[in-house]
C-alpha cells in the first residue's frame, strides 16, 4: 500500500471553524450569524478602495507604513493621561497589522509559543482560539466561563503554571457578549507573571458602554507583557477586506512582525483602513445606532422573560441547550440566519431594525 503524507496530529485533531451561515443567493434573509456590520462601506471608503484597485499589480507596502503611523496617532490621541505619562505616546513600531486580527493572533502565538507550551483561554469563547493555539504547537488550557457568560479571571489566573506562555482574554467575550471592567483586568494582570504574555482581544471594544470599560492600551502602558488585539472587521465594517492589528511593546512587536506573513495586508485593505480612520466619527456614529438597536433587542427579549447575559458587543447570546439546532432552523425559516453552537445556544448579531423585529417575533413564539 502507498504510504500517505501524514498530517500533524495537532492538525488532524483540529475542530473546524464554523463560519456563520451565508444567505443563499436570491433569498430574502438577514445574516445575523457573523457579527458583521450591517452598513455598507461609506462612499469615501468605497472611493479609496476603487482608487487603490489601479495599483494591485504591485505588492502592497509590506510594513503598511502609513496605516501603522495613522493607527499610532489615533491610539495616542485615545490614551489616558496616566498611560501617556507611564509610557509615552504609542509609536508606529508598536503596531503590527495583519490579514485580520485572527492572523495577527496566530503570528503572536508563533512568535512566543514553543511545542507543548500552554496557552490559557476562556471557554466558550472565540472559536478560532483552540485552532490557532494548536497550529502554533501549543497546548490549549480552556477555562470554563463563570455564570452569565462572564470570564472567570480567578480560575484563569489559577490555570497559569510555569508552562504557560500566553493567556487570551476576550472582552467583550464572543459569543456571550459579557465584558470585563478595567478594574478587573488590572487586578488580573497583577497576578500574572511578567513573562507570561496576556493578549487582550478587543474586537468589540467600540460597542462597550460601561462606567469602567476595558482600555487595553492603558493596561499595556502599565504592563509590558500585554498585547492588545483590535480589528477593522466589526465596528469599522471592513470584515471582507481582512485587516486587524496588535499593539505591543516595541520588542514584542518586532517579534510578531518577524513571524508575520510578508505582504499580509493588501493594498486595498490598507487604503480602506486609512479612509476608515479618517471617517472615524461617522463610523462611530453608526456604532451608536447599533448600540441603540442592541438595547431594543435585549429589552425586547427580557420583556418576553429571557434571562440573558449583559451584552456589550454587537450580538446577543441565548442559551437554548438541546433545542439550539431546531431554534436556529426556525429563525432561518422566518428570515434571520443566526449562529448556532450545537447543544449550547445561539448567537444573534444586532443589525437592521427589521431583523430585530423578525427575531423578536420568532423568539416570542419560543416562550
Ligand atoms: C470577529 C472577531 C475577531 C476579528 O477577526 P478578524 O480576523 O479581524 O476579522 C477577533 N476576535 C474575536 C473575539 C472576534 O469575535
Amino acid at each position: 500500500m502507498t504510504r500517505r503524507v501524514p498530517l500533524r496530529p495537532a492538525v488532524s485533531a483540529l475542530p473546524a471553524y464554523v463560519p456563520g451561515a451565508r444567505v443563499p443567493v436570491g433569498a430574502a434573509a438577514f445574516k445575523l450569524s457573523s457579527n458583521e456590520n450591517p452598513y455598507p462601506p461609506l462612499a469615501s471608503v468605497q472611493a479609496a478602495i476603487i482608487d487603490a484597485a489601479s495599483d494591485v499589480n504591485r505588492y502592497p507596502d509590506m510594513f503598511a507604513t502609513e496605516l501603522t503611523e495613522a493607527l499610532a496617532q489615533h491610539l495616542t490621541a485615545d490614551l489616558t493621561p496616566q498611560a501617556l505619562e507611564d509610557n509615552g505616546a504609542v509609536s508606529a513600531e508598536q503596531v503590527v497589522v495583519g490579514n485580520g486580527s485572527v492572523a495577527v493572533l496566530a503570528h503572536i502565538l508563533e512568535a512566543v509559543v514553543d511545542a507543548g507550551d500552554e496557552v490559557v483561554y476562556p471557554w466558550r469563547s472565540f472559536e478560532a482560539y483552540p485552532i490557532v493555539v494548536s497550529v502554533a504547537g501549543g497546548t490549549g488550557v480552556p477555562v470554563p466561563l463563570a455564570p452569565h457568560g462572564r470570564l472567570d479571571l480567578r480560575a484563569m489566573a489559577a490555570a497559569v503554571t510555569d508552562k504557560t506562555r500566553v493567556v487570551l482574554v476576550c472582552t467583550p467575550n464572543n459569543p456571550t457578549g459579557a465584558a470585563l471592567t478595567q478594574t478587573e483586568l488590572l487586578d488580573f494582570l497583577r497576578t500574572v507573571p511578567t513573562d507570561v504574555l496576556v493578549v487582550v482581544d478587543e474586537a468589540y471594544l467600540e460597542f462597550v458602554r460601561s462606567d469602567d470599560p476595558v482600555d487595553g492600551t492603558a493596561a499595556l502602558a502599565a504592563h509590558p507583557n500585554v498585547v492588545v488585539l483590535r480589528t477593522f472587521s466589526k465596528a469599522y465594517g471592513l470584515a471582507g477586506l481582512r485587516v486587524g492589528y496588535a499593539v505591543a511593546r516595541a520588542r514584542l512587536a518586532t517579534g510578531i512582525r518577524s513571524a508575520s506573513t510578508p505582504f499580509g495586508v493588501s493594498h486595498l485593505a490598507q487604503r480602506a483602513a486609512l479612509a476608515s480612520l479618517e471617517a472615524k466619527d461617522e463610523l462611530l456614529a453608526r456604532v451608536d445606532t447599533i448600540v441603540t438597536e442592541r438595547t431594543r433587542f435585549v429589552d425586547g427579549l427580557r420583556d418576553q422573560g429571557w434571562d440573558l447575559p449583559e451584552s456589550q458587543a454587537n450580538f446577543v447570546w441565548m442559551e437554548l441547550g438541546q433545542r439550539t439546532a431546531e431554534r436556529a432552523a426556525e429563525a432561518a425559516a422566518a428570515g434571520v440566519i443566526v449562529r448556532p453552537f450545537a447543544g449550547e445556544g445561539i448567537r444573534v448579531s444586532v443589525g437592521e431594525h427589521e431583523a430585530t423585529d423578525i427575531f423578536l417575533r420568532v423568539a416570542a413564539g419560543w416562550r
